[in-house]
């Protein structure tokens, strides 16, 4: 069998076509249009790349960007009171911390601070305890996890039932893509570094979500034949023959496992789009309950 590709960014476009139809709508109303604020701590050269295109994307769905960057020096107090600045201005529906935060900051702390109404990357405790509560729901879901869900019901994938296995279980993919799972009535395994024979449990996967960080670890043998494959990982590994001596890669050895499963995410192309996109859609939504829209 060889798998057919989920191409994240034709979806993710359709995701984020939909944002900005939403967004015309709402001008066409007279409404507000939604606004989203990042907060970048710190030069890490890779938050700065995450969170311009972050921007660049809010641009292209019409919704209004806010950048507040502060130096790596900052302290608890002023980067909490920026985002209290920001719970409080009407302009903003969404507030993006980009993580990870520069040490000492505590993290959690920080992600408290934001409203969870405006907490548009689904990381506030109280939406991702509600996430994993029955009969409760989070005001928003985080990005990347809502993506990998959010495409396995785009391509039609019967969730309900299914034997799904996720790799990792970090709070910003792992255990958010998990608990997602099981609110789509999966039966879940969370598999982890101390988890024993991973090839065995996989091997058991109708959906397989792999978010360790470890290049190609997945391999051909430890998927179910017509298995979907959700690949969460992004790392960078040298090679020769790439003009840059480098390319980046996921957590599953993509040509063998396209061999064996149905369908499949490319890296880079797969689930890496889908996580602006959705950062968009949350922000929508926002801005929708904000100015009590119901569409
Ligand atoms: P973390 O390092 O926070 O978590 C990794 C998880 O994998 C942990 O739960 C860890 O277990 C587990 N793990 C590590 N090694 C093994 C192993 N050998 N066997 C079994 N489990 C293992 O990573 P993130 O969740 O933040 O990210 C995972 C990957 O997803 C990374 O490649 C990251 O770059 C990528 N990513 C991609 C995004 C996208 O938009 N496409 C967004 C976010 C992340 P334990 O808990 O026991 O330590």
């Amino acid at each position: 069998m060889t798998a057919t590709i989920i191409d994240g960014k034709v979806l993710a476009q359709q995701v984020r076509d939909q944002a900005k139809a939403d967004v015309e709508k709402m001008k066409e109303m007279g409404l507000r249009v939604p606004g989203l604020a990042t907060v970048l701590v710190g030069d890490n050269p890779a938050s700065k790349v995450y969170v311009a295109s972050k921007q660049k994307a809010c641009g292209e769905a019409g919704i209004e960007s806010f950048g507040h960057t502060l130096p790596a020096t900052a302290t608890q107090e002023e980067v909490e009171g920026l985002v209290r600045e920001l719970n409080a201005d009407p302009r903003v529906d969404g507030i993006l911390v980009q993580l990870p935060l520069p040490s000492p900051l505590d993290e959690e702390g920080v992600l408290k601070s934001i409203s969870i109404e405006k907490d548009v990357d689904g990381f506030h405790p109280i939406n991702i305890g509600r996430l994993a509560q029955k009969g409760r729901d989070p005001l928003f879901v985080p990005c990347t996890p809502y993506g990998c869900v959010y495409m396995l019901k785009l391509i039609g994938t019967k969730l309900e039932g299914c034997n799904a296995v996720v790799l990792g279980r970090s709070n910003i993919v792992g255990m958010p893509v998990a608990l997602l799972l099981v609110r789509e009535n999966a039966t879940v395994t969370i598999c982890h570094s101390r988890s024993k024979d991973l090839p065995a449990i996989c091997r058991g996967a109708d959906v397989l979500i792999a978010a360790v960080g470890r290049a190609q670890m997945v391999r051909g043998d430890w998927v179910k034949p017509g298995a979907v494959v959700i690949d969460v990982g992004i790392n960078r590994i040298d090679d020769p023959t790439h003009p840059k001596g480098s390319r980046l890669v996921g957590d599953v050895m993509y040509d063998e496992v396209k061999e064996v499963a149905s369908a499949i995410t490319p890296v880079p192309g797969g689930v890496g789009p889908m996580t602006i996109a959705m950062l968009m859609r949350n922000t929508v939504h926002s801005a929708k309950m904000a100015q009590n829209v119901t569409w």
